[in-house]
């Protein structure tokens, strides 16, 4: 409890720190924020201040500073007395300037609550619009504009405050909605009349006294202080805290609330409300890209219940193509909305989400946000924007997430397989989706736990779903826009998704989902085509995608600042093609063993493990050494003169010998030895932790033949490769190397036989450099001694992970203890390295070695090399070069260079 309190203590006191200010005004031209301030308004807050600065209609209103939400929080649910005297002192203001009164029975201000955290977290908290309203200001507003719209807007409130505020399941709600309208024979909320609506009002109101026990409170400042209070809740609730999980966004940010005079778009047909965004955000055209509903509130167009217009012909969908356009219906509300829309964008310098209102053909802005957009747009958007002279090419570079280009590069669907086509949604987030159908978020997020790919199928998402589509190879919905949650979330998610997909009829009791006349079942495999909007029966394949234009552009960019070269690992002339392909600048670790897998060979492999003698297994390494050579000649010729590592044999040998009996049988007499003996071999073989023991070096020091047949294998590929021109850079590399006397001996080894060889090829050029991968705690911490002796480390960052925490991973890539559930660590150590984690063990191997050995060349070819955070941190370590898989070079190469531009920025910053 001590503690506790301690804790509470110490959070409630920063904002005296650091600001007095805790409620921040805009309205009218002038505001008391700033966009710079995202910290303390939140993302929502700080751009209503400045399109107001910039002179854009927004409607007046405040922000409370995320610190009260810290605040809020830690004094147990308590907004403080002093923030209540500024929220009054900012409500007068408001007042004064739409001159309408809060709780004024004649004329009343209402106005929205609505949360808005530092990073963009959409639909993830809560909003109540409409507040101020009760039966006596109902009556006002009735008088104002019509007892329809009054009642309509009071319902809509009483819902949105009994659900956030009290807690009352909005089931109970839509179930009296539902009924009122099948009792009256109509379809559509906007069939109901304004006595329906009075009389959902009362039966409301009563629903709430039911479940809470009170009265719906009437006095307008109890409702804004319960619903400022619910917002700073909202962001402890599960939805949030997911989304947070996911996103890695920090629980002490808190959000902010933003209070605003409410602005109508559902005041009859000269009255809209849209979302659009300043550019195409699936595909990155230029083209300003939004929907509307006429005669709407709020949250309809993202709800998805009715199909909304399109703004513009750019914008129409081959659903919307017959639907009149938002330039056709409201000529000047459009040619206003293009204007702000273009002064936005130009004044961000980034593509931008913004919401607006259209209330009796006056257009107001509600919100503007970095949009978010497929990896695809992401990419177009930044080089067009270089190219218009908005931003430079460094920022272009920093502007895509280099983990999302791996997207871009798998595959999509082969345009000549046969397909079955069953029906056809909006184009909601391209990328091509293969699962089995999945009906709920839940069973959606434990079937892919246990392997399956799966896809979404739903009515509708919300942000409930979070964890399933999170889960999902892509999202089906029945209904919904482009800019519905589902559309919005998979995007920003990367994911496949088509939405608005109305033939589907879900049918949750029998779990299946009928199309046209065609039944499909939960478990069944489909397939989505989230770039067309199409969905297929079944498992169609799919293709790798060309690379070029925009994506050529920026990573020629990227190329140009960074520092740090990017590797592949790859075993094969395939993989090597295919990384090159990429932008890979050489191979950083050439893994031999999986050579020795090949059926074609095995067999002499085991021949040669299992030899009797020394002359016996010579005879078998003979029978190898051709194989090897002609491997690694194809994979010098791949990478065309580039730096090649190939890597000695490291696994132990016993993981190449058969296991069950029939195998074992098959084997000796195939090589017409006794069974009795090859299962002998095997056991003497067999350890018990395979990741340590006799393996690696200790390997080549036990059988120095292995080694000094694979040393002629790639020293003979090189001369025949590289010719009298010398045009192959072979580095011979010695796994699990601990000892100075291990390297010394097996550094003999190779230049002994490599100039044996070469005494054999006179006049050849070939000259292989000779290091040594560091990948136990030991190797870091005797560098220097190696490097004496490496013409090169590479880091081993599997195995330094494995034995430098003691680690290992389960089948399904969990460690256990799980280290990141339990707080130990923030990273998985398995995909990240840091100064906190095996990086350290990194910068002493790197900093040890370069001591000794100023021009030693620094690698890392573990799984880590091909991680964003771990490039940017081997790149400010001042390695030469990360490698990785061929599908994570792109993604290596944009985090090497926003690396690069980092370091610059911080070297220019500390400059001036
Ligand atoms: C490593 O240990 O990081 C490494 C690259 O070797 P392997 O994964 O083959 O053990
Ligand atoms: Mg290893």
């Amino acid at each position: 409890m001590a503690v506790k309190k301690r804790a509470a203590k110490k959070q409630a006191t920063p904002r005296s720190a650091k600001t007095a200010r805790a409620v921040f005004f805009f309205g009218n031209g002038q505001a008391q924020g700033s966009g710079a301030m995202k910290e303390l308004l939140g993302g929502k807050g700080a751009n209503l201040a400045e399109m107001t600065r910039l002179g854009v209609p927004v409607p007046p209103g405040f922000t409370i500073s995320t610190e009260i939400c810290t605040e809020f929080n830690a004094r147990g649910g308590k907004i403080p007395d002093a923030v209540k005297r500024d929220v009054l002192e900012a409500l007068a203001k408001i007042e004064r300037f739409v001159e309408k009164k809060f709780g004024d029975a004649a004329n009343p201000l209402l106005v929205s609550v609505r949360s808005g955290a530092r990073a963009s977290m959409p639909g993830m908290m809560d909003t109540i619009l409409n507040l101020g309203l009760n039966d006596a200001t109902a009556e006002g507003l009735a008088a104002q504009a019509g007892p329809r719209f009054a009642y309509d807007s009071y319902r809509r409130f009483i819902q949105m405050y009994g659900d956030v505020v009290e807690n009352v399941p909005h089931e109970r709600f839509e179930t009296r909605l539902d009924e009122l309208k099948e009792q009256r024979g109509v379809f559509q909320d906007t069939e109901l009349g304004a006595d329906d609506l009075k009389q959902l009002v009362a039966e409301y109101l009563e629903i709430v006294r039911d479940v809470t026990g009170k009265p719906f409170p009437q006095d307008p400042h109890e409702q804004l202080w319960g619903a400022v209070a619910a917002v700073f809740r909202s962001w402890q609730n599960d939805r949030a805290k997911k989304y947070r999980e996911i996103h890695a966004i920090p629980e002490s940010w808190g959000t902010a609330v933003n209070v605003q005079a409410m602005v109508f778009g559902n005041m009859g047909d000269d009255c809209a409300t849209g979302v659009a965004f300043t550019r195409n955000p699936s595909t990155g055209d230029r083209v300003f890209y939004g929907e509307y509903l006429k005669n709407a509130q709020g949250e309809d167009v993202v709800a998805g219940i009715r199909t909304p217009q399109p703004i513009n012909k750019g914008s129409r969908t081959a659903e919307s193509q017959h639907l009149p356009t938002l330039e056709q219906e409201m000529p000047r509300a459009y040619k206003e909305l293009l204007r702000v829309q273009l002064r936005l964008e130009k004044h961000y310098r980034e593509m931008q989400d913004i919401e607006f209102t259209i209330e009796r053909g006056k257009l107001w802005m509600l919100q503007t946000r970095t949009g978010k957009r497929t990896v695809k747009a992401a990419v177009k958007i930044a080089v067009d924007m270089a190219k218009e002279g908005l931003i430079s090419k460094d920022v272009a570079v920093t502007r895509v997430a280099p983990e999302s280009l791996e997207k871009l590069l798998h595959p999509t669907l082969d345009p000549d397989a046969a397909k079955e086509l069953i029906a056809k949604g909006l184009p909601a987030s391209p990328g091509a989706a293969v699962g089995r159908i999945v009906l709920s978020a839940d069973e959606a997020e434990q079937r892919a736990k246990a392997g399956d790919k799966v896809v979404l199928v739903r009515i509708e998402t919300s942000p409930d779903d979070i964890h399933g589509m999170h889960a999902a190879e892509g999202i089906l919905t029945a209904r919904g826009g482009m800019t519905s949650h589902a559309a919005v979330v998979a995007r920003g998610m990367g994911k496949s998704c088509v939405a608005g997909c109305g033939a589907l009829r879900i049918d949750a009791a029998t779990r299946e989902v009928r199309v046209g006349g065609q039944v499909l079942a939960a478990g069944d495999w489909i397939t989505l085509d989230g770039a067309s909007g199409e969905v297929f029966r079944g498992q169609v394949p799919t293709v790798t995608p060309e690379l070029g234009g925009s994506f050529s552009d920026l990573m020629r960019w990227a190329d140009a600042i960074r520092v740090v070269k990017v590797r592949t690992n790859a075993d094969t002339p395939a993989d090597a093609e295919l990384a090159r392909r990429f932008g890979a600048e050489g191979i950083g670790l050439c893994r031999t063993e999986h050579m020795f897998f090949e059926p074609s060979r095995i067999l002499a492999v085991r021949e040669m493990i299992l030899a009797p003698d020394l002359a016996a297994r010579e005879r078998a390494l003979a029978k190898l050494l051709p194989m090897q050579r002609g491997d690694f000649a194809g994979i010098f010729r791949a990478m065309a003169g580039l730096p090649v590592t190939i890597r000695l044999l490291d696994p132990p040998l016993h993981e190449f010998l058969p296991h069950g009996d029939d195998e074992i049988h098959e084997v000796a007499e195939a090589l017409g030895e006794s069974a009795a003996m090859v299962r002998a071999k095997v056991e003497e073989l067999s350890e018990f932790n395979p990741m340590l023991g006799h393996r690696g070096c200790r390997l080549g020091i036990s059988f120095p033949e292995i080694y000094r047949m694979q040393t002629r294998a790639i020293v003979e590929a090189a001369c025949e490769v590289g010719g009298a021109r010398g045009r192959v850079q072979p580095e011979i590399m010695l796994p699990l190397i601990a000892h100075r006397g291990e390297l010394a001996l097996l550094r003999k080894l190779v230049e002994d036989e490599t100039a044996a060889v070469l005494r054999e090829r006179p006049g050849a050029k070939v000259k292989p450099t000779i290091g040594t991968m560091i990948e136990v705690p030991r190797a870091a911490l005797i560098a220097d001694q190696l490097a004496e002796l490496a013409d090169f480390f590479s880091f081993g960052t599997n195995d330094l992970t494995q034995t430098g925490y003691a680690l290992s991973r389960d089948d399904a890539g969990k460690f256990l203890p799980d280290y990141v559930d339990r707080g130990i660590l923030t990273d998985d150590p398995f995909v990240s390295v840091d100064e906190e984690g095996i990086g350290a063990l990194m910068r002493i191997g790197l900093e040890n070695g370069r001591r000794v050995r100023g021009d030693l060349k620094v690698g890392i070819c573990g799984e880590h090399g091909g991680d964003p955070k771990s490039v940017r941190f081997c790149a400010r370590l001042g390695f030469d070069y990360v490698s990785c898989s061929p599908f994570r070079v792109p993604v290596a190469r944009l985090a090497a260079a926003q690396a690069a531009a980092e370091q610059l920025a911080a070297k220019r910053a500390k400059r001036t």
